[in-house]
């Protein structure tokens, strides 16, 4: 059950951790019982997909987009975003930057860190991530605030440790270099196999699908 679910979720989250419930692939009867029961976030990494459950839900739903954004799909996310959690290169950053200034609007983003080994992860290198935030004003579109990361996908605690530690240094190091990014505050590690790791990590969020709805359908 859905609600049951999210209910062991919310006893063992430390407060202060915000759990997105990852909804894609599940159909919006889903996302209304994880509704009923009190959950107000949730993720999509589609951007058609995204865009038409927003539409659909209720209004006080805050969406996460987590996943790879093509420039020409930001019409179907940035204006129901909370937080773009998935930004992994500077031609998207200018993208939504340039559609925000159009907007009038200000897009919430977190910078996604490439860690683990896998060839084939999307993300910022780490020096990258700090050449971004020393230009953050060339973006007056965009608000920094924090970093999105993944684990490698192993069994290996050791490993998906090591990875955790990496971006949360990282993280560490950018609050400490560049104090005046105020909203610099979120590190979205952790989904359902290793987010009670991540937590040990320092996770402001966490990422979760299959252990709420279930295996996905694709
Ligand atoms: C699908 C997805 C998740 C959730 O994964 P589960 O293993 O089902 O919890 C978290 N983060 C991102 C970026 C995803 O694409």
């Amino acid at each position: 059950m859905i609600s049951d679910a999210l209910e062991r979720l919310y006893d063992e989250l430390p407060s202060g951790v915000k759990l997105v419930a990852v909804s894609k692939f599940h159909p919006l009867s889903a996302i209304l019982e994880a509704y009923a029961a009190g959950q107000r976030f949730f993720g999509e990494n589609r951007p058609q997909e995204f865009a038409a459950k927003a539409v659909q839900l209720p209004q006080d739903i805050e969406w996460h987009f987590l996943g790879h954004l093509q420039t020409n799909k930001l019409k179907l996310v940035l204006p129901y975003a909370s937080l773009v959690e998935s930004v992994d290169s500077t031609r998207l950053l200018d993208a939504i930057d340039s559609w925000a200034v159009q907007a009038g609007k200000k897009v919430r983003v977190l910078l996604e860190v490439h860690i683990g080994a896998e060839e084939t992860k999307q993300g910022f290198a780490p020096d990258e991530i700090q050449d971004i935030l020393v230009n953050a004003s060339k973006w007056p579109g965009i608000v920094f605030c924090g970093l999105m990361g993944m684990a490698s996908h192993t069994d290996d605690e050791e490993r998906i440790r090591a990875d955790f530690a990496c971006i949360r240094q990282l993280f560490s190091s950018c609050r400490d270099s560049f104090p005046g990014l105020g909203d610099f505050r979120e590190l979205s590690i952790g989904m359902s196999d290793d987010w009670r790791i991540a937590i040990e990590y320092g996770a402001t969020i966490v990422r979760i699908g299959t252990a709420i709805f279930g295996r996905r359908e694709y």
